[in-house]
C-alpha cells in the first residue's frame, strides 16, 4: 500500500514528508494505522546524525498510538479494531529476560531492530523498489507501520490515543523509574533532576508511591509549574550548588531517591552526590551522548549510596503499558498538561524546532480519525 511518511534523507537536514510503499505484515507482524505519535529527543538525536549508530534513509518517531488494521499469520494477541501504544522496547514473554522480573530489556529482535529490519531481516518499507530501513522498531511519523507483535500493548479502547501515545517512551520511562527501577517508598524524600516528559513522569511516580518529599530540579519556571502540577513539593533551579542546596533541605542527609532525566553527566554525577548517605538510590534515567562516561568518588559509594540505570523506566511494555493507561483513566496521572502542541505529519520539523527552543513538553502528531 501506499503511505505517507517523515523520511530521513541525510543527517542534520529537515525530514522530507514523502510517498513511500508499505508491504502487508508477513507472520509474526502487524499493520497498524496509526493516530497520533510524540515528537521525542532520540528522534531529534539521530536526526541530527550525533547518534554514530544512526542510519539513513529511515523513517523516524517511536511515540506511536493506533489502531490494529490487519494481522500476519500466528498473531494471537492482537486484532483488526484493537488500540495499541508502539513498543521500541518489545516484550517477547519467552526470552530470559523477559521471563525475568528484574529487567525489561527483551532479547527476541534487539539485533535486527538495531540494524533497521524486521525481525526475519528485511523491510517493509520501500520506494521505488528500494528499501527504507526502520527506525527502532517502529517508524510511527507515518500514516500506517507494520510492527511485530511483540511490540505492541495493547490498551484500553477508551484511552484517547493523542495522550496514550506518550506512554511509549517518556513518561512511562519517568514513572517507570519511580515504581519499577526505585521502587520508592510511602513517606521516603524524592529529587529528581530534569522536568522534561521523563523527569515529570518520574515526580508523578514519586506521588504514586506515596514520596512526602518530592523536589524538583530544572532552570525553567514554567517546567517547575508543571512538576508542581505532577506532586512536586519543592523546586529549584539547579546549577553547582544544588547538590548542598539539597543536603540543606534534607537535613543534611540527602535524598532517599534520587534520578536523573536530563541525559547530562555533570548533573548524573549531582544525583549521586544528593542521594542519601546509607541507603540512598540514584536511578539514571537520562541517554548520555556517546563515550561520555560518568564520575563518581567512589567514597559516594563505599558510605550506602547505590546507582541504578533505567531503560524505559524498566517497564515490560506489553504487561506494564495498558496498567499504566488504566491509571491515567482512573485520574492518577494528569497527561493534558504535559502535551504542549498539536502538529500534523507535514509539520513534523517544527515539532525539533520546539525542542530546539525548549516550548513545552511534548508535540503530539495528530494524524486524523
Ligand atoms: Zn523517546
Ligand atoms: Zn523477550
Amino acid at each position: 500500500m501506499k503511505i505517507r511518511a517523515a523520511v530521513l534523507e541525510e543527517f542534520g537536514r529537515p525530514l522530507e514528508v514523502q510517498e513511500l510503499d508499505l508491504a502487508e505484515p508477513k507472520a509474526g507482524e502487524v499493520l497498524v494505522r496509526l493516530v497520533a505519535c510524540g515528537v521525542c529527543h532520540t528522534d531529534l538525536y539521530t536526526a541530527s546524525g550525533a547518534d554514530p549508530s544512526g542510519y539513513a534513509p529511515t523513517v523516524l518517531g517511536h511515540e506511536g498510538a493506533g489502531v490494529v488494521e490487519r494481522v500476519g499469520d500466528g498473531v494471537g494477541s492482537v486484532g483488526p479494531g484493537d488500540h495499541v501504544v508502539t513498543l521500541f522496547s518489545p516484550q517477547c514473554r519467552e526470552c530470559t529476560h523477559c521471563l525475568d522480573p528484574r529487567t525489561n530489556l527483551c532479547l527476541a529482535i534487539r539485533e535486527q531492530q538495531n540494524q533497521g529490519l524486521l525481525p526475519d531481516g528485511t523491510t517493509r518499507l520501500s520506494r521505488d523498489g528500494e528499501p527504507i530501513r526502520h527506525f527502532m522498531g517502529t517508524s510511527t511519523f507515518a500514516e500506517y507501520t507494520v510492527m511485530p507483535e511483540i511490540a505492541l500493548a495493547k490498551i484500553s479502547p477508551e484511552a484517547p490515543l493523542d495522550r496514550a501515545c506518550v506512554f511509549a517512551c517518556g513518561l512511562s520511562t519517568g514513572l517507570g523509574a519511580a515504581l519499577n527501577t526505585a521502587k520508592v517508598e510511602p513517606g521516603s524524600t524524592c529529587v529528581v533532576f530534569g522536568a522534561g516528559l521523563v523527569g515529570l513522569g518520574a515526580v508523578a511516580g514519586c506521588r504514586l508511591s506515596g514520596a512526602e518529599r518530592i523536589l524538583c530540579v530544572d532552570p525553567a519556571e514554567q517546567r517547575l509549574e508543571l512538576a508542581r502540577g505532577q506532586g512536586a513539593t519543592d523546586t529549584l533551579a539547579g546549577g553547582p550548588e544544588v547538590v548542598e542546596q539539597i543536603l540543606e533541605l534534607t537535613g543534611g542527609f540527602g535524598a532517599d531517591y534520587t534520578f536523573e532525566a536530563t541525559g547530562r553527566v555533570d548533573v548524573m554525577r549531582q544525583a549521586v552526590e544528593s542521594a542519601r548517605m546509607g541507603w540512598g538510590l540514584a536511578t539514571v534515567c537520562g541517554v548520555a551522548g556517546k563515550g561520555e562516561t560518568l564520575d563518581v568518588v567512589p567514597r559516594y559509594l563505599i558510605t550506602g549510596r547505590r546507582v541504578a540505570g533505567s531503560s524505559f523506566g524498566g517497564v515490560k511494555g506489553r504487561d506494564q503499558v495498558p496498567l499504566l493507561i488504566d491509571r491515567y483513566l482512573a485520574g492518577d496521572i494528569d497527561v493534558d498538561p504535559l502535551i504542549s502542541h498539536t502538529l500534523t505529519l507535514d509539520d513534523v520539523n517544527r515539532g525539533f524546532d520546539l525542542m530546539h527552543a525548549q516550548d513545552g513538553i511534548r508535540s503530539v502528531i495528530s494524524f486524523g480519525g
